[in-house]
């Protein structure tokens, strides 16, 4: 309480002015009118009393009907009809409970009416009151009444690791994690560092919160799940209030496991200049995660798991070491994820001997984990309502249509055609990647959709690096283009698709940097373009980048002219198995090499 009032009183001072004045000027009218009321009210006779606590219980339960507060006593009326009574004056957080949970509270009971005709005013003044201790609690009700203790999430304890098919990577990156929770103390004893938290990164669906169960099922550890919108719509210090209040549950649970879905509702990043940045109180209450993190003394056991689909926006000071300082992608599960996860959700399932569980997975490229789960419950509701004695496939494809659309809606599902142009397509970029001169090597190739970027994924993006050649760029630019190069040789001109859109932008922005800022288009230096530079200045410079696209394209055709029959190859490969990493994908290029060099030196400066 004493904390929670030096919060308060900070809070108050980072306010600006008006604000300041609106609180207080709210307080005071609040304050008046409860005075006002108190002081005006009657004494009344009392039922049975009970104590505070189960006053606060029995609210929270729903069982409390009206509340009617006077001088020193409160009247209840419990929706049984039972009366009973509360001796002693409420404090006000109290009172902000009671409404919360939906008692309908008055003042001065049933003389309530003959107040109100006499006393309207001072009741108005309540009323802005009432709205602020509203604001208080809302949104945050899974804890906003009667302490965290239920955050605990007992159901975790039956999950294993045998329960999250697939991700394989995602659980090697939790070893180090589940080591630390099996046994803090050995784990600390030679000086090694305790884990302290992890990002999961990922779409949602590809069983984030599944793998954290499992995590905390394996380890015995407690588990506690909140989401960060949980925090936040909260006012003057209770979020970090919260947090506070969280990280002390899990303490005294510890092993214990924490996890924060959507963390980037928490932690968005501060600098938010647009308007889009963090407010005062929800930095308060990233700050007060941090703080907790930062506080972990070595051994204590307790782990931060928080999941997000937007790394981006979440702020750098919650990605450094000693907080969410490593990085566990989980993806949209590939073929032999997709078998895995079926087989997973069929355990408990009734199929019919005709059901090929791999046939349904190479149908249903794109889908997430939770995606496959609900095809197989909708196909054993259709079972059930056969009344059949078991899932067959025509259970399967019924339920799969239905799932699809949804899905398809969302655009997350490939048609089969759609599968085929995007192989054609990123097959193009990966050959570009590992035959370009200057390019950087492709990592894996991947029909499977992610987000917005289908498709190749490349290693260190160029603001990482520190100097960079002009052929590393232009490796790059043809690598961009190569998706659509690759296209126009398999489909023609009328059968290029939108797929290209992303290449594009990013090509175009590299070559106008190249042309504008780094002297890259022409042999000789030319004036670099700011905003402030003429119209024609910088239609120049536009033209001179196109001269850059130009060239790429032209070296991005002439890569698949080369290697065309790698392309091939590597398309088919795409189809068969989704995603090919990228030894393979140089493997593939070797054995496909003709007898001409496979590298041809870039084009230098005119
Ligand atoms: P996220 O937290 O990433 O949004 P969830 O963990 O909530 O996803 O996944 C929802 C459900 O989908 C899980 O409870 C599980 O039944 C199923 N699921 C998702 N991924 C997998 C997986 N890899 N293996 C088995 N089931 C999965
Ligand atoms: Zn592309």
């Amino acid at each position: 309480m004493h904390r929670l009032w030096h919060q308060l009183l900070r809070k108050f001072r980072l306010m600006s002015r008006r604000e300041q004045i609106a609180l207080a000027a709210t307080a005071l009218l609040g304050l008046g009118a409860i005075g006002w009321v108190t002081w005006t009210e009657l004494a009344t006779t009392t039922p049975p009393s009970i104590s505070m606590t189960t006053l606060i219980e029995d609210a929270r339960k729903g069982q409390i009907q009206s509340a009617s507060i006077s001088q020193d006593a409160i009247e209840l009326v419990y929706r049984d009809g039972w009366e009973a009574s509360f001796r002693g004056q409420l404090p006000d957080e109290t009172l902000v409970q009671l409404v919360q949970a939906g008692v309908d509270v008055s003042f001065g009971g049933s003389a309530f009416t003959d107040f109100f005709s006499k006393n309207g005013l001072a009741l108005l003044m309540l009323l802005p009151m009432l709205m602020i201790a509203w604001q208080v609690l809302g949104g945050a009700s899974r804890f906003a009444i009667g302490g965290p203790t239920k955050l605990l999430d007992p159901t975790a304890a039956k999950y294993r690791f045998s329960d999250v098919a697939g991700q394989d990577e995602a659980k090697d990156q939790m070893t180090e994690i589940v080591d630390f929770l099996r046994d803090p103390e050995t784990f600390t004893r030679l000086g090694a560092k305790a884990p302290k938290g992890a990002l999961m990164v990922g779409p949602p669906g590809v069983g984030k919160t599944l793998l954290a169960r499992a995590v905390a099922g394996e380890t015995h550890s407690a588990f506690i799940a909140v989401s960060g919108a949980d925090f936040r719509q909260t006012f003057m210090g209770l979020g970090a209030n919260k947090v506070r209040n969280m990280f002390k549950l899990a303490r005294k649970n510890a092993p214990c496991l924490i996890f924060i879905d959507e963390i980037e509702t928490l932690a968005r990043k501060r600098s938010g200049s647009a308007g889009s940045g963090i407010n005062s109180e929800e930095e308060a209450t990233l700050n007060a995660l941090l703080v907790e993190m930062d506080g972990f003394v070595g051994n204590k056991g307790v782990v931060v798991l928080a999941a997000t689909n937007r790394p981006d926006l979440i702020d750098s000071a919650v990605l450094r070491p000693g907080r969410f300082d490593r990085r566990i992608n989980l993806e949209i599960p590939d073929l032999t994820g997709r078998i895995g996860i079926l087989k997973v959700h069929a355990r408990n399932k009734v199929l019919a001997g005709n059901v090929d569980l791999e046939i349904v997975a190479r149908r249903t490229t794109g889908m997430s984990g939770a995606d496959l789960e609900n095809l197989l419950n909708e196909a054993a509701i259709r079972g059930t309502k056969r009344a059949a004695l078991a899932i067959t496939m025509d259970d399967i494809d019924g339920a799969y249509f239905d799932v699809l659309l949804g899905r398809v809606r969302n655009g997350a599902i490939l048609r089969d055609d759609d599968r085929r142009a995007i192989a054609v397509h990123e097959a193009g970029h990966a050959i570009a990647a590992a035959t370009v001169e200057g390019a950087k090597r492709p990592q894996k190739a991947t029909i499977v959709p992610r987000g917005r970027a289908l498709g190749v994924v490349l290693s260190t993006p160029i603001e990482d690096r520190k100097l960079v050649s002009r052929q590393q760029l232009m490796g790059d630019i043809v690598v961009c283009l190569a998706g659509r190069a690759a296209e126009l040789k398999a489909f023609g001109a009328a059968g290029v698709s939108t797929g290209a859109e992303d290449d594009f932008k990013q090509a175009t922005s590299l070559a106008s940097r190249m042309a504008s800022l780094w002297s890259m288009a022409t042999s000789t230096p030319v004036l670099s373009i700011s905003d402030d530079s003429s119209t024609t200045a910088r239609q120049k410079a536009e033209e001179r980048a196109q001269t850059i696209i130009d060239d790429a394209w032209t070296q991005a055709l002439e890569a698949l002219d080369r290697h065309k029959n790698a392309h091939a190859a590597l398309v088919v490969a795409l189809l068969e198995r989704e995603s090919i990493e990228g030894a393979e994908i140089e493997a593939i290029v070797h054995a496909h090499a003709d007898s001409r060099p496979p590298v041809r030196p870039i084009r230098a400066a005119e």
